[in-house]
């Protein structure tokens, strides 16, 4: 199959979603871009089309799916809203928030893996936007990337890994977050946070003050343990080198550094501390900046493979507030393999 990718622009924006509808309306995945980032698209309605997306992205049959949305009324078609959600909902949709809520006999056992539960989310990003209200059916669009490999934040990405295994790529320039979204579950007594992401545990606490925040966000699961979110089994976001975090100062680092014997090793830090650093190195970002880090934390894991690195040291500061959800997604990738420094 041949992968075209289209550059979306505001001239050719109804043309462009004319001709993904019509693959999505004939049971084909499209790429297309979220404020997220990137999603592998199929009409969440179309089981075939969905089967299609565990088959190209290599996910196990365990993993549910989130299904996209562009208004309300699709929401009330697939699941059932409580107050809780609803309140979460209007405050930030359209937004980087996905909500576990029952679901609807709409909703396949293809998308949930037959949990009685759907995860749901209403993008921001114009694009899928008027993807999502042009095909007329909620589209199940988990991230546009190999299973357990970092996920897609530029339509490059996308490319790399289904080159010749989807139709269409839509370019909607680099993600304007970078990390997936927040996912909260609303079924049960409380609210719980599953997935930490650009709206926090604080942004989430002014609507819902009750939330908790689920042990699976620190904790390796055990095996035989109930999972609250099927994709916490795996491990996620990860290059083939190694990830080792390396957690205290930047002094301790460097410190640690110097103790290894230098082979095909690199390093991830944050910027202007690359010229410290006696090794080859990465910056994912500003350290007093999470969304400068987001935008930049995939591409940067992305990049050690691209410099052939056998492991990656990663610098990591604390595991809280503004710096959880990219701390989340470095400890996974890490398989939580993490050093202590002063
Ligand atoms: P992604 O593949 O990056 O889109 O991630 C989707 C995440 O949402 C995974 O961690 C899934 O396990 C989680 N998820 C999807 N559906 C459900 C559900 N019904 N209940 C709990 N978690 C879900
Ligand atoms: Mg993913």
């Amino acid at each position: 199959m041949e992968t075209e990718i289209i550059l979306v622009t505001e001239e050719n924006l109804d043309e462009v979603v004319q001709k993904a509808t019509k693959l999505l309306k004939n049971g084909e995945l499209v790429g297309m871009p979220t404020e997220t980032v990137y999603g592998l698209a199929a009409n969440a309605f179309d089981k075939d089309a969905v089967k299609k997306i565990y088959k190209a992205k290599g996910r196990p049959a365990d993993n549910p799916v989130i299904v996209h949305i562009s208004d309300f009324v699709m929401l009330r078609d697939i699941a059932e809203v409580n107050e809780i959600a609803l309140e979460l909902a209007k405050e930030f949709w359209p937004g980087p928030l996905t909500l576990v809520l029952n679901k609807k006999p709409s909703i396949s056992d293809e998308i949930t893996c037959s949990l009685p539960t759907v995860a749901v989310r209403m993008p921001s990003n114009y694009i899928s936007h008027a993807v999502i209200s042009a095909a007329d059916v909620p589209l199940a669009a988990p991230s546009a990337n190999l299973s357990g490999k970092p996920s897609s934040t530029t339509a490059k990405h996308v490319f790399d890994d289904f080159f010749g295994k989807i139709p269409l790529i839509l370019d909607g320039g680099p993600s304007e977050l970078g990390i997936e979204s927040t996912v909260v579950s609303v079924v049960g007594e409380k609210p719980v946070l599953l997935r930490p992401g650009m709206i926090t545990l604080e942004m989430l606490a002014t609507i819902a003050p009750d939330i908790q925040l689920s042990n699976s966000i620190f904790e390796e699961l055990e095996s035989g343990k109930p999972v609250e979110s099927p994709g916490i089994k795996y491990k996620h976001y990860s290059p083939n080198a190694e990830v080792i975090l390396v957690k205290g100062s930047l002094e301790g680092f460097i410190r640690h550094l110097k103790t290894l014997t230098h082979g095909n090793i690199c390093a991830m830090c944050f910027d202007t501390e690359q010229e410290k650093i006696p090794i080859p190195s990465i910056s994912y970002g500003d350290i007093n900046d999470h969304f400068s880090q987001g935008r930049r934390l995939f591409s940067a894991l992305r990049m050690v493979d691209k410099l052939g690195s056998s492991k990656v040291y990663v610098r990591v500061t604390e595991d809280e507030g503004d710096y959880l959800a990219i701390y989340n997604r470095l400890l996974r990738a890490a398989s939580f393999k993490v050093i202590e420094v002063e």
